[in-house]
This record gives C-alpha cells, structure tokens and sequence, in this order.
C-alpha cells in the first residue's frame, strides 16, 4: 500500500498534487511520501514482534538524510556498508549501538570510525577483512564486536547482479571458513564474535529461500555450540521483495511468522537489514516528455529522466510502471521511453503499452523510492534531480536539484 493516488484526474503524493509539484520544483523530480515510509517501516517491523528483534534499515537503498531521520525516529537502526553510510546514519540520529555494518572492502579509516562511533558490530566477510579489523581494534585499544557472514550458497531465484548467498558470489564466508574464524577468534584479543549473519539477495518474492537460509543457519549455530562458541545474535540480512509489475512477494507477516515458528526454542536477537521494501514503493520520479519520436519500427517518448537519475532498468533490464500523471483516457501505443542520455541503454521502459501522450505532459515513474536517487550519477554533466519528501499537505525540499556550479565543485 502507498499513498500516490489519483484524485479527480490527477496524481497526488499524499495531499499535493504532482502536477503542482513538478511546476514549482522542476523535472526529473523524486517526490517520497512520508506516510508510505511510515506505513512501510511500521509493517515491516511489527511482523517480528513476538522475537527479540532490531529491524535495521539498509541504508543504501535510499540514504536521504530526511529520510533516515525520519526511520531513526520511528526506532530504526541502520545497515550501512560504507563510512559516508555511517556518516549519514549518524547524522540522522541513529544510536550507534543499532548500527551494522557490512560489505566486503572496509578499509582500516572506516573500520576506525565505526569503532570510535561504536557500532553494535561489523558483519565480517574474509578472513583479511577479520585481520585488518582486530589490527585497528587494537590500535586503537578497542575490542571489536563482529558477526561472521555466512554464505549458505542458496538460490534466492533472483536476477543474478542482486544474487548475494550463492557460492560464486563475492558475499561471506562459505560454513567451512567461518566454523575456523569463529574457533580463531576465541585465541585472540580486541575481537568478539557475537553473531552470525546472512544476506542471500534482494527483490526475493518468496520465504522458501530465506527458510532455507535460515536453516543452514541453525545447523552452523549447533555446531558452534558444540565447539564451546557463544553468541547472541541472528543477521538475516534484507532482500523482502516488493511489487513492480505483477510480483505477488510474501507480506512481511508471512516472513515474520516463518521466523517465529523456526526460532520459537532458539535463544538469539534477531536483526534484519531491509531496503527496498521499505523504500521501493515510497517514492516516485517524475518527469516531463521532452518529445515524441517514431521511426518505421518503435515509437519514442523521450523524456527528461534518464539513466543517470534512475538505472535500474539498464542496469538489471527492472520494470517500473510508468503512468500519466493526468490520465486523459487516450488509445494506448508501443513505446520505448527513453532519456536524453548518449547510450542504447539508456531507457526506463522497451516495448511498453501506454497513451499517446504529447510532448511537455508529465509522467510518474513508480516504484522509484529504492535504488533510485541512491544509485544517480552525474553522467553527461546531469545535475542530480531534487528529492522531496511530502508529509499530508507539507513538503520539504529533502535534497536541492544540483546546480551546474555543482558540477564543477570540487573541480580544479
Ligand atoms: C543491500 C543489502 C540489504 C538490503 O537489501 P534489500 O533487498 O533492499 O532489502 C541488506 N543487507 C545487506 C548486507 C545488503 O547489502
């Protein structure tokens, strides 16, 4: 459920009105909804109530600080995968104990600030990675609190560049590794093994994956109770599909229930890192047809937003539904749309049905929310789209659009 609807012929984001948004504040514009995100967060985390749990934003899905103030107060922690993450989740507020941290390059400056913020622990993912955290730990004469993460090498059944828990992917230890670093960690000082964690991919649309995972899991959990091994937390990682197209993924109350009902005699605080599902459906990018264009074998609406303010569809071929934000009840057309950007790949939509709209209407594309602006460039000297986050009738400007004095900022 989101909170973009249509009310006498015309898109609104909560109480205001797109049309009067994208004429004040300009186009290609990201137009986030604050109840959305509220909604989202709230669903999401009330699924585990009944498990000890920590529900930790992924922070790479949409990193906007209004954006994370606005979940750090709702209770949110963070799962950051970068020092400039860490940077922005404590800008927002988030205590730094519901702070953590993966990805598999830390590098010493940023396992230093995490351990100086005094993060809840580092999700660790090689063996290098282990060593160069407990060399800063002890330089800076901390003890550093890390969960190991475990590739279960399970098929998430997603497209392949967001496959993360499969045995040819870069992500975690496979069980084997980390039975060792777990045993190794017990010798040694500055180090404190308190988790164990996973994350197996994203945009999942079913629990069998997760179960699977989760299961492989509790089997590693027994033996390293066996070998005398303690710890006290279980990492799920994110990857909670949501509904582009016609996806139909689980609702978090059926993941949460599968959880409860594995988890019931096991005595571990959960966490888990999701994004998009919160994000996803919580923002959309609008942007104006600069002209129609048609050769003998496609028809082009080319557009204002281009693959520099959205690349999921050129990077992983993703659906977004597109619309018009003042549906005029037109035939439909096959359309490619398209940005003004200098590659092929450069579209938001192939072969897609939709109205013979002309240039200068305006078109939302949905589903914007995550992996939208986080993942913009300024490719083709592209200043970055403004971002607004609409709360009922208010709207803050979440992110000014660039300026071309932007582009040039840190140029000599
Ligand atoms: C990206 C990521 C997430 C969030 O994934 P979603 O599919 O957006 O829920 C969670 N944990 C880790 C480690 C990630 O890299």
């Amino acid at each position: 459920m989101h909170h973009f609807e249509y009310r006498d012929g015309t898109l609104f984001a909560e109480d205001v009105s797109i049309t009067n948004l994208a004429r004040e504040y300009g186009t290609p514009l990201y137009v986030y909804s604050a109840a959305t995100f509220t909604r989202h967060f709230k669903a999401f985390d009330s699924a585990f109530d009944g498990l000890d749990h920590l529900t930790c934003y992924s922070v790479k899905a949409n990193s906007n600080l209004s954006v994370l103030k606005l979940l750090a107060g709702l209770g949110a922690g963070m799962d950051i995968v970068s020092g400039g993450e860490l940077f922005r989740a404590l800008k927002a507020g988030v205590s730094p104990d519901k702070i953590v941290y993966s990805g598999v390059g830390k590098r010493a400056a940023e396992i230093r600030e995490a351990l100086d913020a005094g993060i809840l622990w580092f999700n660790v993912e090689s063996g290098a990675e282990l060593l160069e955290i407990i060399e800063v730990a002890r330089s800076v004469g901390k003890v550093a609190r890390v969960s190991f993460r475990i590739n279960p090498d399970v098929d998430p059944q997603t497209h392949p560049y967001i496959s993360t828990g499969m045995k040819k992917n870069k992500f975690g230890l496979d069980i084997e590794h980390s039975l060792k670093a777990y045993a190794m960690c017990a010798d040694l000082e500055n180090i404190e093994p308190i988790g164990m964690d996973c994350h197996i991919g994203s945009q999942l649309t079913s629990i069998e994956p997760f179960k699977e995972a989760l299961q492989k899991l509790l089997d590693f959990y027994g033996k390293l109770k066996d070998m005398g091994i303690d710890i006290k937390y279980l990492d799920l990682g994110g990857g909670l599909g949501i509904t582009y197209d016609e996806e139909a993924p689980p609702h978090p109350t059926e993941f949460g229930q599968a959880l409860k009902d594995m988890l019931a005699d096991v005595p571990l605080k959960v966490i888990l890192e999701p994004g998009r599902v919160i994000a996803g459906n919580s923002g959309i990018l609008v942007t104006e047809v600069v002209y129609t264009k048609s050769n003998p074998s496609r028809n082009f609406l080319i557009v204002d937003a281009a693959m520099n303010d959205l690349v999921r569809p050129s990077l992983y071929g993703s659906y977004h539904r597109i619309a018009e934000v003042e549906p005029k009840g037109r035939e439909a057309m096959l359309y490619d749309v398209v940005g003004p950007i200098c590659e092929s790949s450069d579209f938001l939509a192939r072969e897609r049905d939709l109205p013979a709209v002309e240039q200068g209407e305006l078109l939302a594309v949905f589903s914007a929310g995550a992996y939208g602006f986080s993942m913009s460039s300024n490719y083709n000297s592209r200043p970055r789209a403004c971002e607004l986050l609409v709360d009922g009738e208010k709207v803050i400007v979440a992110r000014k659009r660039e300026t071309y004095d932007d582009l040039l900022d840190k140029e000599l």
